[in-house]
């Protein structure tokens, strides 16, 4: 036991009786299997685990071994006694609303056929499907699968935009032991050929088409290129007709909606297939930020008690609360927070087809209005996006429902920490994780602590993980105050990645080798205060070398957004002769009009480097700083560094294929041109 894992906050809970988030830490490295198999006591076990840890072979670790449960059971069917008639899913789409559907009939047509609880606005459209119809849904959903050949074991890729069938499908895959693995619907055919191939799907799960900021995206035809595309062809795709965009059936396809027509006449039900713990539930591949995405694989068990667990004791969720995670669930988020946590907790989880401006900029804020949504979670990436907008929408809505407001994914600054707090005036609590760990490894706890939390920093390790930092060369504990890398002792807690899909040695190779198997690496920089809160210095990748001196770029970006003009940054190193490396900075303004003037850029320019200078001294100052429109970002959200450099460099930027905004590729070359 070194000396960072033992500090943590403590908090002024005087109430004896509850336990402090120090107590409930030290019991989870302390004793690990009894606070772990406490845990496993807020699910379902068909049948009890028969030993709670086994980590004979680390770093590879079986949680609740023996032990037979089955997600969705603990999802659904464990909710029906007392939640049937409480909404599981409220489903918002600001794509579709009143006037796109009398426009377009064919879409009003099949929501009807395939539910009926559908209510159109001018601005949005709203359905509600209570625990018991989910179960309802669920069962046909697993029905159809089964009809269709899929089994324990196969694996199934769903293509698919924000839609229940595509919760439904989730759930009915983990229902019949299915692997699902879900691919965001941005990606090209290209990506999903690859996954198919990886994975080899026996199945894949589609719609006709999306809808994103009014351009509609056609899913089936990028499904029709990606089988192609692939060696490994699936034997059927499902489709889920939207009435959005007509297309011509191939041989393989299947109408989910005829067969969804026939397990319901016949009222099916599917019995749960018991799995053991540790057997898969699902793939999902990493953002690709750094390079090629990683398959993570999660377990059963371990999965099911560390996301019960989390939102209890991370969120402080509970059942019959309204949770909204604003995310995809093409990424890990949308996995455990719109989906898994909050139905294992007996929630209500807010699914959201749309855009954060559209129809218009309060649009998060209604939603919360009309639904009370108590506790929110999205990346900062979109709330700068309205940091951008006109601010008058931020106090249009009475947006009282709310608690907390968790942001994760990229690093939160303080002025959108800081905007965000002025207008909602609840707890902004900037929390981090990865999609190999599925849930929070650092962060903040407002159900335990009264103390404020600091900004800058995403709070200090989560039970269960034994997080410090370590000194990257010597592997030795730093002090506070010491940069160093983030890493968790092994064991992994329940519910991280248990491998890489079908490639143990990548496990290894990739996070644990750096410090001989004994620890995972985050491949982040950190560093710990006195007090074991944690600050995120940025991805190993991101780190330049100045003259000898080692910068982090994210700390040269942090001192950029301090700016009051300022929408967002990057900062990337480029090679220089003298000096090994320089740091150049792109400055995307909340007004770009600002820039079209010489005088007033030049004053922009030296404010932005004295700001610099000022924060971290002469060495991290900007060789030169741009005006781009807008920053390249990952599908993810996250800005896409890797990409920027190669453009400073005059390099090509390598597979771009799952860019968010390919446009902001021009907008890069532009500032520099306009310099
Ligand atoms: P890949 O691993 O394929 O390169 P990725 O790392 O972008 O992709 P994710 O798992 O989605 O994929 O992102 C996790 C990373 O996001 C973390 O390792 C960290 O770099 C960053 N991150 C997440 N939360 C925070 C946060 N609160 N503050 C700073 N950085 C964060
Ligand atoms: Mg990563």
């Amino acid at each position: 036991m070194n000396k960072q894992t033992t500090e943590h906050p403590s908090n002024d809970n005087t109430d004896s009786a509850s336990p402090t988030f120090a107590d409930i830490y030290q019991s989870s490295i302390h004793d690990r299997e009894q606070f772990w198999a406490k845990q496993a006591e807020r699910i379902y076990w068909h049948k009890q685990p028969e030993q709670i840890l086994d980590d004979s072979n680390l770093p590879f670790a079986k949680w609740f071994v023996g032990g037979e449960t089955n997600l969705c059971y603990n999802c659904v069917d464990r909710h029906l006694p007392e939640r049937a008639e409480q909404d599981a899913f409220i489903w918002l789409s600001s794509e579709i609303n009143q006037e796109l559907t009398e426009t377009f009939t064919g879409i009003t047509d099949a929501f009807k056929e395939l539910d009926n609880n559908v209510e159109f606005y001018t601005d949005y459209t709203k359905r509600r499907l209570t625990y018991n119809a989910l179960y309802k849904e669920v069962n046909y959903f697993a029905d159809v699968l089964q009809r269709r050949g899929v089994g324990k074991g196969d694996r199934v890729i769903i293509y698919m935009p924000m839609i229940l069938e595509a919760a439904y499908a989730m759930l009915a895959c983990a229902r019949i032991g299915a692997i699902h693995s879900v691919v965001f619907g941005g990606f090209a055919a290209h990506n999903l050929a690859i996954r198919m191939d990886d994975a080899e799907a026996k199945m894949v799960i589609t719609v006709d088409a999306g809808l994103r900021g009014g351009k509609v995206i056609n899913y089936k035809n990028l499904v029709n290129q990606g089988v192609e595309q692939a060696t490994n062809k699936p034997e059927t795709v499902l489709v889920v007709n939207r009435g959005i965009l007509p297309f011509k059936a191939q041989t393989i396809d299947v109408d989910y909606a005829t067969e969804r027509r026939q397990s319901c006449d016949a009222n099916a039900v599917v019995e749960p297939v018991w799995l053991e713990s540790n057997e898969p539930s699902y793939l999902l591949y990493t953002s690709g930020t750094t390079g090629t995405p990683k398959g993570v694989q999660r377990d059963v068990g371990g999965h099911a008690v560390a996301l019960t667990t989390s939102m209890d004791y991370v969120y402080n969720g509970k059942a019959g609360e309204t949770f909204w995670a604003i995310s995809d669930i093409g990424w890990a988020v949308g996995h455990s927070y719109t989906i898994y946590a909050p139905l294992l907790a007996g929630m209500t989880s807010v699914m959201y087809e749309g855009l954060p401006h559209r129809p218009n900029p309060g649009i998060w804020w209604r939603i919360v209005e009309a639904n009370k949504v108590n506790i929110l979670f999205t990346a900062p990436t979109g709330v700068r996006m309205l940091k951008k907008q006109d601010e008058t929408w931020m106090t249009r809505y009475d947006v009282s429902s709310l608690k907390t407001f968790f942001l994760a994914g990229e690093p939160l600054d303080e002025s959108t920490a800081n905007w965000l707090t002025k207008y909602l005036g609840v707890p902004i609590l900037d929390h981090y994780w990865q999609t190999e760990t599925g849930w929070p490894i650092l962060s903040n706890t407002p159900k335990f602590d009264h103390k404020a939390h600091k900004q800058g920093s995403p709070g200090y390790p989560m039970y269960g993980y034994e997080a410090h930092v370590l000194n990257e060369e010597t592997g030795e504990p730093c002090a506070a105050g010491e940069k160093g890398l983030l890493a968790i002792k092994a064991p992994l807690p329940p519910g991280c990645l248990t491998t890489v899909w079908r490639n143990d040695e990548r496990f290894m190779s990739s996070y644990f080798k750096l410090f001989d198997n004994k620890q995972y690496s985050t491949s982040d920089y950190a560093v710990m205060d006195e007090e074991g809160y944690f600050y995120i210095l940025g991805r190993t990748d991101d780190v330049i070398n100045v003259a000898g001196h080692r910068l982090g770029t994210q700390e040269i970006e942090e001192a950029i957004s301090t700016h009051p003009e300022m929408a967002e940054c990057a900062v990337v190193g480029i090679k220089d002769e003298l000096k090994g490396e320089l740091p150049i900075a792109f400055c995307v303004l909340r007004d770009h009009a600002q820039v079209a003037d010489t005088e007033n850029r030049f004053r922009l320019e030296q404010q932005i480097i004295g700001a610099v200078v000022k924060s971290l001294g002469g060495i991290a100052r900007p060789a030169a700083v741009y005006f781009p429109q807008a920053l390249p970002k990952t599908r993810s959200g996250k800005i896409l560094r890797r990409a920027i450099r190669a453009l400073a460099e005059n390099q090509p930027t390598g597979d771009m294929s799952t860019l968010d905004n390919p446009t902001a590729i021009d907008a890069v070359k532009q500032s520099m041109k306009d310099y």
